[in-house]
């Protein structure tokens, strides 16, 4: 095969050159408008977004790695300084609590959906916790309504992780929706991307939204008057809210695309590769597999040409600078290793997916990935 035919993990490239046009006109407007940082694009898309998530208020922030430790900030104030999580969702909720002076536990994920347990956070509930992120992993929602029950009547708030599941909804409403709080990305190759780094804050409290507009400009509530502590500098740019708002509408539909892709990996997998469902609402931000080996199924799919990569190799506690004593993780331990995802994004061809799809049925056979594991398929 030469490199043309090459299945890349991602190809940003490939979005830019089909949007090209709409970008372009969207920078110009920001440049004849001479207006550059929290101005029209700015306030519009908030107002977009917001719309499109059924919440009150969306609150433009520079990353999603921000959006979750201005979130926590927001939340800070009570003697509590506990943040529970989980440890198999890339360490941005780690990253941000570090940031934010709190400290981080863990909580186990279920084998079948990659997300938090709820049946096991009660163990880790105590008076110290002040909010649990719930991460919508790989484009799935998490069980917000289980985690709220277990929550009961203490006052712990729940913030949502959406940076992998812009536009994902269920019966209860939309990512971002369900929480107190929710943190979002539009790096680049998030399912709503911006030319560079971009977050957002959704919520429909108000006082926590009021809070949050000032954390995110050094803590002013008024030009060069600070009301707020903890506040700094973290802002959405008007030339990537004026992409965002290009991208917005188009959402939706490129959800759709990710998860027939996905569907497609599930019906040509052969019982030794499990690929997570992407059902319903399901943003389909990434495809995941379950196999015995993910390197040698990595090594597989590289031999004929198509590209791979693993979410995540190292789960937070066991990453070095985080050293975590006691952390009881046997199900996001035994995942690790296991786990691999395959190219998924919108403007995939239907011949690489069915080059992928080919590589899965041709895997050599080996045990289903549950066969003498406690993890069940
Ligand atoms: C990408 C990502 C983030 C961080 O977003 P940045 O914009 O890169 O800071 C946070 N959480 C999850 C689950 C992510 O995938």
């Amino acid at each position: 095969m030469s490199s043309v035919d090459r299945v890349p993990f991602h190809d940003l490239d490939r979005s830019l050159k089909m949007q090209r046009e709409k970008l372009l006109s969207a920078a110009a407007t920001v440049v004849d408008s001479g207006w550059l940082v929290h101005g029209k694009q700015h306030s519009a898309f908030e107002a977009e977004f917001s719309a499109f998530i059924g919440s009150e208020h969306v609150i433009g922030v520079a990353s999603g790695t921000d959006a979750l430790e201005l979130s926590l900030r927001a939340l800070a104030g009570s003697k509590r300084s506990t943040v529970v999580t989980v440890a198999n969702a890339g360490g941005y909720t780690t990253a941000a609590a570090i940031a934010a002076g709190l400290e981080v536990r863990y909580v186990d994920v279920d084998p079948r959906t990659h997300c938090l347990d709820h049946t096991r956070l009660e163990a880790a509930l105590d008076d110290d916790v002040m909010a649990i992120v719930v991460t919508h992993l790989y484009g799935r929602l998490g069980d917000v309504a289980g985690v709220r029950e277990v929550i009961g009547t203490r006052p712990i708030s729940i913030v949502e992780d959406c940076a992998q599941a812009s536009g994902a909804f269920d019966a209860q409403g939309r990512a971002g929706s369900l929480g107190d709080l929710a943190a979002f990305s539009f790096y680049p190759t998030k399912n709503l991307g911006a030319l560079g780094d971009g977050g957002a804050i959704a919520t429909s409290d108000n006082d926590l939204a009021e809070r949050i507009r000032h954390l995110r400009q050094y803590g002013w509530i008024a030009k060069y008057d600070v009301g707020v502590s903890g506040g700094r500098n973290s802002r959405l740019d008007e030339l990537q809210a004026a992409f965002l708002r290009t991208r917005l509408p188009q959402l939706s539909s490129d959800n759709e695309r990710r998860r027939a892709i996905i569907s497609e990996y599930r019906a040509a997998a052969p019982p030794s590769i499990r690929v997570l469902p992407a059902e319903g609402g399901h943003a389909g931000h990434l495809a995941v597999v379950v196999t015995d080996s993910a390197q040698s199924l990595a090594r597989h799919m590289e031999g004929l040409s198509i590209g791979t990569a693993i979410h995540y190799p190292i789960p937070d506690h066991r990453q070095r600078a985080w050293k975590v004593d006691g952390a009881w993780l046997p199900v996001t331990d035994e995942l690790t290793g296991r786990v691999l995802s395959l190219p998924c994004f919108p403007e995939m061809t239907s011949h690489e997916v069915a080059a992928v799809c080919n590589g899965l049925r041709t895997y050599p056979h080996s045990p289903a990935p549950s066969d003498h594991r406690s993890v069940s398929p």
